[in-house]
């Protein structure tokens, strides 16, 4: 099969580029790239989910409850405006993906004459605003003792939407939420728990051992090998190999496997 380039998808869009400079030590890179439109809700622009309790706004939060909220100013909206563009480095460069060795669809010619070099592919990440976007982020800034507890979520059901709290992007929450655009679950149905796999959203789901919820898709930080599921799906539908055939390393120096004359590397 030949390799697709470009894939425009309703929930990302991806590319794969191979490396153009023919240097063996380069490998190729699919980058996952997500258009967002920012929406400041407040009391006076209410966006669909800000709601009058007893004379005050309040915006509803992931489990419904209504919290106090504060109006935007000029220096939160571009404290907040700036740490979505930094947002993409959570995700991106994290994972590098290693071909089977059945499949030679990405080889490139060596500089040695009849050599091949088999780059692996980088996982980056784009996370751009566009006023055509995928999602909408709508962000809300929750008040006072109960602000750390705005819950925020993100739903793949139409309409596409993630509603943040102002501090979100200081918290794992951001990239939580990022991890659910790009299609993931949580920890322990990315685990292969049956349970999680048909509602995800059930609170065991986060993890039930520390190790669990230390995990991106618990409540923590830390990425595994498992997060680099959205890009093995999409680098299986740019090439056609199966998604559980690409192995994942955290390596992100590893180089490409250089193929001498003659040789295969499934005689190795
Ligand atoms: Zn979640």
């Amino acid at each position: 099969m030949a390799i697709t380039p470009s894939i425009a998808g309703a929930d990302f869009d991806s590319t794969l580029d191979l490396p153009t400079s023919g240097d063996p030590r380069h490998n190729a890179t699919l980058t996952l790239t997500v258009r967002y439109r920012l929406v400041f809700a407040d009391s006076k622009n209410r966006a669909g989910i800000i709601v009058t309790v007893e004379g005050s706004p309040r915006a509803r939060d992931g489990t419904g409850f209504r919290h106090f909220i504060l109006d935007w100013d000029g220096p939160t909206r571009l404290k907040f405006t700036r740490a979505l563009w930094r947002a993409e480095r959570i995700w991106s460069f994290k994972f590098l993906l290693t071909p089977p060795m059945r499949y030679d669809g990405l080889d490139l010619p060596h500089p040695n004459k009849g050599w091949k070099f088999r780059p692996n592919v980088l996982c980056a990440f784009r996370f751009v605003p566009d006023d055509k976007p995928h999602i909408t982020v709508t962000a809300v800034r929750a008040e006072g003792a109960m602000a750390g507890a705005f819950t925020s979520h993100a739903a793949r059901a139409t309409p596409r939407d993630m509603v943040l709290d102002y501090n979100d992007p200081w918290r794992p929450t951001l990239g939580h939420e990022l991890g659910h655009v790009l299609g993931m679950l949580h920890i322990l149905a990315l685990k292969g728990d049956k349970a999680c796999l048909a509602d995800a959203n059930a609170e065991r789901c986060y993890g039930e051992k520390d190790y669990e919820k230390a995990n991106i898709m618990g409540s923590g930080r830390e990425l595994w090998p498992l997060n680099a599921l959205p890009w093995r799906e999409r680098i299986a539908a740019h090439t056609g190999v199966a998604a559980d055939e690409w192995s994942v390393s955290m390596d992100m120096t590893r180089a490409p496997t250089v193929i001498g004359n003659g040789s295969s590397l499934l005689d190795i």
